[in-house]
């Protein structure tokens, strides 16, 4: 559990990080050293779930000794598949990041939302829906493992 007390924000207590694969974790579906580092560290306070339309078939080169999970999404009104899934885990309870328009819904709905850049870019909708908007990934889920940066973020 990640929990902080965000002022204007209100109490955070996230039990669920959802993460889409292409272009959030990596480019083309592929996370570096540093981004399975961090989930490895961030595996320790939340439950990890990667979902994916999996575009480039990499998601079974993810690791998942650490207890990542992997969905996959069937084709199809994918951004409404993810906002279920949030909803499903309960939304109040998780933490999305993503970057393209089948994250946009998920993003809105999630606690937290965090909208990655990155190198393939970030869908419009899913930069107005996000609370937290950042360049890279590493910096997205340092966020996560320095919640005082989260803090210093949203505070009002
Ligand atoms: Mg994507």
């Amino acid at each position: 559990m990640l929990t902080i007390d965000i002022p204007g924000f209100g109490e955070l207590a996230a039990e669920n990080l959802v993460m889409d694969l292409n272009g959030t974790l990596g480019l083309e579906g592929v996370p570096d050293a540093g981004v399975v580092r961090r989930l490895r560290d961030l595996s320790q306070t939340l439950t990890l779930t990667v979902l994916t339309s999996d575009t480039h078939g990499r998601a079974r080169d993810l690791p998942t000794d650490f207890g990542l999970c992997i969905e996959r999404l069937t084709p199809g009104r994918e951004a409404e598949q993810k906002a279920a899934f949030v909803r499903g885990l309960g939304a109040a309870a998780t933490i999305a990041i993503g970057n393209g328009a089948n994250d946009a819904i998920m993003l809105r709905e999630a606690r937290v939302g965090i909208c990655v850049i990155g190198d393939e870019g970030a869908c419009a909708p899913g930069l107005l829906n996000a609370d937290v908007v950042v360049h890279h990934i590493h910096h997205g889920l340092d966020l996560l493992l320095k919640p005082k940066r989260l803090l210093a973020t949203l505070r009002r």
